[in-house]
């Protein structure tokens, strides 16, 4: 596979320091491999899904099983997995991509999803080679399916607090494995579960469980708002006898299985919400140069296209920030295996050095997704609102992106304790930038204007980095290990940190595209990433001002909040000719075209 020779940051890092736009990895860079398993999943999803699409949203599991089946004949059920077990093993931005496509399949993608991530994943990064041997073949070809079953009733967010036991027979041949498992994908059909429980009621640990074991039972499907035809079940376990060779990893640490597949699952989260975005993208522009009010298309009313600006806005924007940490992934796993690290211990690190960068997409993701199918349904009006058009299930399925894979909440708050922790560990230098920042604001404030072609929007981004970095410097100061009850600051920060990556993420892009193909081809990609850029720092400095209002007092207040305004001051582009621009080059190509 062509390589593109990219020095990333490390996890975190962007938040410090700057890159070479060229050396950004974006969606214009896909090599012709990648196109063309891209063409492959799309063929796939037009000549299986869509037609079956009926059926599938009715939750018929013996088609939805058939169809799997097909995707392992199509090779599809593989792709991240080695040759050995019979996949083909691609690099994991090809695998992100492919998420990206397949997510247009409805329903049908999670069940994928389900079982070629959360459910093969942890067999092949911390299964000995007899149990990869013995389940991933099978997995593969879609002879037999996968899930994971980690949340209980009582514990979801809080996952570690499963109640799930099991306990060493008297032989020491079988844990004998009893307890409850709540909102399992596949549970209706999958033959494998990853199932978590604690060992002596301490020590949580995985094992591999078979459907058809004594015990294994599974209770109704789950009606739910959305994704209705993914199966979503409970899952009971009663003295079910779980051989000993079934335990999945080491004992007692079931929690680096369940954290680390949970950084992979987030940003595929990540670039599969965003084809599903682009598909409510595209039907909204249809729509509206279909539909005619006042003798005229809707497409042509300014509070239509503000819309339409805007979900292509957000759609792309969020596309190269996942792009960009997917690349930044493979970089790493590529390094960690030239150093000799086998394929899971090289993935696994990877992920786990991007994990901030991993929880940022998911709720980006997520939120993108929802703002996308929110204003699609809206520009249908009432046709939004009929299960006769594709809006009223896109809004339902939508949805649940920001519940599972960690809820957004609980992402928010992971990025900037995972940040803190990197710092206190000496693995990122938060502490030289902050104190160059407190003494730049002890200085006058330059007047000289941001210099070459992108100097003000090189400068914007900068700029929003020194604010984070104050306001986190000196809140973190004031509560040090306190922070952590500090929720609501910890979701204004995390907001900062993500407004930051996506707005340096989509500006670098649309540099790269300026300078590679010209000026005029970038202008409209450039639109996007400035409109982007205005609104970010609106939002930086809103959660910064949150901040720092939240605990300061007297002169630190006033400092702080000067501080802010130094550097969230810009002048602002006129939103309204740039969003009219971009809703113009999306109604003229009657589809998302980006
Ligand atoms: C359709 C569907 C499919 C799923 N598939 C699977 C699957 O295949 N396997 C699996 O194991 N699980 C699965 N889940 C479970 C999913 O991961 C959990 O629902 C999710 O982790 C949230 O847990 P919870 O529902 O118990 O919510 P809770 O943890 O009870 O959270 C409720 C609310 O409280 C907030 N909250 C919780 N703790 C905190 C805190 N410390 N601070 C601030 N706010 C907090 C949450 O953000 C949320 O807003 C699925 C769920 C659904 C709905």
């Amino acid at each position: 596979m062509e390589t593109i020779k990219i020095k990333a940051l490390r996890g975190g890092e962007f938040l410090i320091k700057e890159q070479d736009p060229m050396n950004i990895f974006t969606p214009e860079d896909y090599s012709e491999e990648q196109l063309m398993m891209k063409d492959m999943v799309n063929d796939f999803v037009d000549n299986y899904i869509i037609p079956n699409k009926e059926k599938i949203e009715g939750l018929d599991l013996e088609l939805t099983k058939e169809l799997l089946t097909k995707a392992g004949e199509f090779g599809l059920l593989g792709t991240a997995f080695p040759e050995e077990y019979g996949g083909s093993m691609q690099d994991f931005v090809t695998n992100m991509l492919l998420t990206e496509c397949m997510s247009k399949s409805g329903s049908f993608s999670l069940s994928i999803g389900a079982h070629t991530g959360i459910g093969m994943l942890p067999i092949l990064y911390f299964g000995n080679e007899e149990q990869k041997s013995k389940y991933l073949p099978s997995l593969i070809e879609g002879t037999q399916y996968a899930a994971y079953c980690l949340t209980e009733p009582g514990s979801g967010s809080d996952a570690l607090a499963a109640k799930t036991k099991a306990i060493l027979n008297e032989e020491g041949t079988h844990y004998i494995l009893n307890g409850q498992k709540m909102w399992i994908t596949n549970g209706g059909f999958a033959d494998v579960f990853v199932v978590f429980a604690q060992i002596d009621g301490t020590q949580f640990t995985g094992f591999i469980v078979e459907r058809d074991w004594e015990g294994v039972s599974t209770a109704a499907e789950e009606k739910k708002l959305g994704i209705k035809g993914s199966s979503t079940r409970q899952v009971f376990f009663e003295n079910v006898k779980v051989p000993v060779e079934n335990v999945l990893g080491e004992i007692g640490k079931g929690h680096k299985i369940a954290f680390n597949i949970l950084n992979i699952g987030r940003i595929k989260l990540g670039a599969g919400v965003i084809g599903a975005a682009k598909l409510v993208a595209d039907h909204a522009v249809k729509y509206a140069n279909e539909r005619l009010q006042f003798k005229k298309p809707i497409s042509s009313f300014g509070a239509i296209q503000h819309k339409l600006a805007e979900q292509a806005i957000r759609i792309w924007c969020c596309e190269s920030a996942v792009y960009r940490a997917s690349n930044d992934i493979r970089l790493k796993e590529h390094a960690s295996q030239e150093e000799g690290q086998t394929l899971s211990q090289a993935l696994l690190g990877a992920a786990e050095e991007y994990a901030i960068e991993c929880a940022l997409m998911k709720v980006w993701g997520s939120e993108v997704l929802d703002y996308v199918v929110d204003e699609g349904l809206q520009i249908y009006g009432g046709m939004g609102y009929s299960e006769e058009a594709p809006m009223a299930a896109a809004y339902r399925d939508a949805r649940i992106n920001r519940i599972f894979e960690g809820t957004n909440e609980i992402n928010r708050m992971l990025s900037v304790d995972m940040l803190l922790k990197k710092a206190l560990k000496g693995k990122i230098d938060l502490m030289s930038p902050a104190m160059a920042i407190q003494k730049e604001l002890t200085s006058m404030p330059s007047m000289a204007k941001a210099e070459g072609k992108y100097g003000r929007e090189l400068e914007m981004v900068k700029n929003m980095k020194k604010m984070f970095l104050m306001v986190a410097g000196a809140t973190v100061q004031k509560f040090m290990t306190e922070l952590e009850h500090e929720q609501e600051i910890l979701m204004s920060m995390a907001d900062v940190m993500g407004d930051i990556y996506v707005s340096e993420s989509a500006l670098y892009r649309a540099i790269k595209i300026s300078e590679t193909q010209g000026e005029e081809k970038g202008a409209i990609y450039m639109d996007m990433a400035r409109i982007y850029m205005d609104d970010a720092m609106e939002r930086c400095s809103l959660n910064a001002r949150r901040t720092v209002c939240s605990w300061a007092e007297g002169d630190m207040l006033r400092t702080l909040v000067m501080g802010v305004k130094r550097y969230a001051k810009y002048i602002p582009i006129n939103s309204k000719n740039t969003r009219r621009r971009i809703a113009k080059a999306v109604i003229d190509a009657n589809e998302y075209c980006f």
